[in-house]
């Protein structure tokens, strides 16, 4: 009779789970897993895939004008939610079938279930059935934060965003970071009325200055408002459907749809972490060392349930080291210095390294390059949206320490020159570089 039921059980099939799940059982352990909701995650079900479709589909509202201006005729033209919605909808079906199917071929044992830690090295099942693991892996991810403001229970979040019934006249999005953004550009471009409501006075502060001032801008001149300093005080829901959203300090504002996008909380509440000794942090999220394993010897954690970074790669990346660390013999950590990042805006920013704030601060002397340009297409079509693309250099070494753009296919474009700045090249090799002409990408290789 083995020890343990499992060589490994995991707890939630999103990013981190599924690749950790499959690698290990590649690696000859016998694996389980407990889903609460619908393997893939996140990312497949609710989050980085369906939200990148509707960013394609609310392009089309933008392209469809362009293109008169390139000599197609081109109708009046109207928007059907529900299409897109239901298209959108089938292809997370499609992809949630291809992940069970993944794990299925990688003989992974799913157990459609919640799973709670019992003891270091079990876990109990909603089913009330309770099963045994050499080692656990908790890669439950995060849930979105809802504030504490009297009437937050007429707001929604990117959870339901994906399934509404119709599109609202006018939308509040409280927050401002990349969901916001995000979801303030897909409602825009559908023809919502889109209104920002932020508690402090910048979007994105995690990106540069130059290109989060840009899509401001860009943001303001298509019509999208903003409500900086907005710190709610109520939300009232009237018979009709109509919602006030009470401010402190400023007038109210009426809207048909609230959504919150104020951040994502760790998902570690009544998961029994206290049963094993697993700690978490003032954030709650899960204390993990460089190789993932928590403050208990045969428990681990990976992905946006330990936050270090919430992105799907990186839950990925997380899940992979460990389980060639823990089931390969092979130890490996995961490497977070140039992470690139994108918000898929409209238009699209897209960062890696330092800004040039940090890089200030951190590397002292440094040299600032910026090209600031009307992309040639927006120029035919008649559209006034100016790409920036800057550029950091360390001053001393002259390596690329930054790179932050915002423009036309700016997160295809940077996810490329990544590289160049993750392996530490310099300037001089990309002036090197002969330019690609006509591209908005050459702007790279010609900054002087
Ligand atoms: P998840 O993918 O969230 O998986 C956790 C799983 O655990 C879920 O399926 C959940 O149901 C399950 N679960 C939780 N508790 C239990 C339990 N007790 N028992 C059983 N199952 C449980 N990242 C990017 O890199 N790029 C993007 O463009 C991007 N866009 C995003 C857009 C939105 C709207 C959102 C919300 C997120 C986006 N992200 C994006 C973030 C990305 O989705 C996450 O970083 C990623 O999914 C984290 O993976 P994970 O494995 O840690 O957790």
């Amino acid at each position: 009779m083995p020890e343990f039921d499992f060589d490994l059980f995991v707890i939630g099939a999103g990013s981190g789970g599924v690749r950790a799940s499959r690698v290990a059982a590649g690696h000859g352990a016998k694996v389980g897993i407990a889903e609460e909701y619908r393997v893939g995650g996140t990312c497949i079900i609710r989050g980085c895939v369906p939200k990148k479709l509707l960013v394609y589909g609310a392009h089309f509202a933008e392209d469809l004008r362009d293109a008169r201006r390139f000599g197609w005729t081109v109708p009046e033209f109207d928007f059907d939610w529900a299409t897109l919605r239901d298209n959108v909808l089938a292809d997370v079906d499609r992809l949630n079938k291809a992940y069970e199917s993944t794990l299925s071929t990688h003989k992974v044992e799913v157990i459609h279930e919640r799973g709670t830690i019992s003891g270091p090295n079990s876990v109990s099942l909603s089913s009330g059935r309770t099963v045994t693991a050499k080692v656990i892996l908790v890669a439950t991810g995060a849930w979105p934060r809802i504030p504490e403001v009297e009437g937050a229970e007429h707001g929604i979040t990117s959870n339901e965003v994906f399934r509404l019934d119709r599109l609202p006249k006018r939308v509040v999005i409280a927050g401002g970071g990349y969901i916001a953004n995000e979801f303030a550009g897909i409602f825009h471009e559908f023809g919502v009325h889109v209104t920002i409501a932020n508690r402090s006075d910048t979007i994105l502060r995690e990106y540069d200055e130059s290109v989060r001032d840009r899509l401001l801008q860009i943001s303001m001149a298509k019509g999208i408002n903003f409500r900086f300093n907005a710190r709610f005080e109520r939300i009232e829901k009237s018979g009709d459907g109509t919602i006030c959203v009470r401010i402190k300090e400023g007038d109210p504002i009426t809207c048909d749809l609230l959504i919150f996008a104020v951040g994502r909380v760790p998902n570690t509440a009544n998961l029994g972490l206290e049963s094993a000794g697993v700690e978490t942090d003032d954030k709650r999220a899960i204390v993990v060392d460089e190789y993932s394993k928590t403050t208990c010897e045969s428990i681990y954690a990976v992905g946006d349930v330990t936050n270090r970074l919430q992105l799907t790669p990186i839950a990925i990346r997380e899940g992979h080291a460990f389980a060639d660390t823990v089931f390969g013999a092979t130890p490996r950590r995961v490497d977070y210095a140039c992470i690139p990042t994108a918000v898929f805006s409209h238009p699209p920013l897209a960062s890696v390294g330092m800004t040039e704030a940090q890089a200030r601060d951190k590397v002292g002397n440094i040299r600032v390059y910026m090209s600031d340009f009307r992309a040639m297409k927006n120029v035919l079509a008649n559209r006034n949206e100016r790409t920036l693309y800057k550029m950091i250099v360390d001053a001393t070494t002259d390596k690329v320490v930054g790179l932050h753009m915002i423009g036309p296919d700016a997160p295809e474009i940077l996810q490329a020159s990544a590289i160049a700045v993750k392996a530490g090249l310099t300037k001089r090799d990309f002036d090197a570089t002969a330019a690609l002409h006509p591209t908005m990408a050459e702007e790279l290789v010609l900054m002087r």
